[in-house]
């Protein structure tokens, strides 16, 4: 493997509520030192990469808008052209007008759809009619549900089901467990899906989609998923990291192994089955 780059998932990788995780401001400035490029792949629809970004800097994390991709820049640049209905906030409305997609609400080639806190019966019923009469269904992300004040919130994945059931279509998703978002990112930065390293804490989302990619996968236990989880996935990461002191470990290893330009696989397999670097010492600084 030659590293090339580095795509990383945001929330409960960077940084979970409103805390940084332990290591990840390193981390990413160990990228830049290393010019190795990454991008931050997040399935957040509603936020433009501008207020990605500002919200990363309120927590002390510099990273520019252009080393985000968001599920919605992804759905445009799938769209690639035409003229859209669109169901969604900033995030998507904004995305799909940067990239020249006409709006519309009618006679249209696609719709679009991501998380929407405006949503009506009014919505639902125009989008459901123009995919019956064939225009293509995008959704943005399939995310069903999100823990938010005072409990379970819905989510785009709610809003599509609303679609789908009047549209009698399932939508094409972009965002993760789903492929295209990953594929959107090698083409972004120029890379192939064996010269990049997905890294994740969802096993729902960001490892399948990581796996149905063909990139290399680093499960990492800061978030959601658990070790325990694994036992129940089909699609499974190429190497697990405890926390970022692991990461910097498999990060020189990839490096190392680069140097001496012989594949890296067999080492991280034996890394994976083992999986217990914990306490591993480390001369990078932790956070
Ligand atoms: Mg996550």
């Amino acid at each position: 493997m030659q590293l090339k780059a580095i795509l990383l998932d945001l929330d409960g990788t960077i940084y979970r509520g409103s805390e940084p995780i332990p290591g990840a401001k390193a981390f990413l400035r160990r990228l830049d030192q290393l010019a190795l490029p990454y991008l931050i792949l997040t399935n957040n629809s509603t936020r433009t990469p501008a207020q990605v970004s500002d919200h990363l800097q309120s927590m002390g994390i510099v990273c520019p808008p252009d080393r985000i991709l968001t599920s919605s820049q992804a759905a445009a640049a799938f769209i690639g052209q035409g003229r859209v209905y669109c169901i969604g906030e900033d995030g998507l409305q904004q995305a799909l007008q940067k990239q020249g997609i006409e709006l519309a609400e009618s006679e249209v080639s696609h719709v679009a759809v991501g998380m929407d806190r405006g949503i009506t019966y009014a919505k639902i019923e125009r989008a459901a009619r123009l995919i019956r009469a064939g225009a293509l269904f995008i959704g943005s992300n399939p995310d069903r549900c999100f823990p938010n004040e005072g409990g379970i919130s819905p989510g785009n994945g709610a809003i599509l089901a609303a679609i789908a059931a009047t549209a009698d279509q399932q939508p094409t998703i972009i965002g993760k467990p789903e492929r295209a978002i990953v594929d959107i990112a090698l083409a972004r930065l120029g890379v192939s899906a064996h010269e990049a390293v997905l890294i994740g804490d969802n096993l729902e989302t960001d490892i399948p989609a990581g796996v149905r990619a063909g990139v290399p996968t680093v499960f990492l236990l800061t978030g959601v998923s658990s070790r325990a989880d694994l036992t129940s996935r089909a699609e499974q990461p190429t190497w697990i990291a405890e926390n970022y002191a692991e990461l910097n470990h498999l990060l020189d290893l990839w490096l190392a192994k680069e140097s001496q330009s012989s594949p890296c696989r067999i080492t991280m397999h034996a890394l994976y089955s083992g999986s217990q670097g914990h306490g591993t010492p480390y001369p990078y600084a932790l956070e």
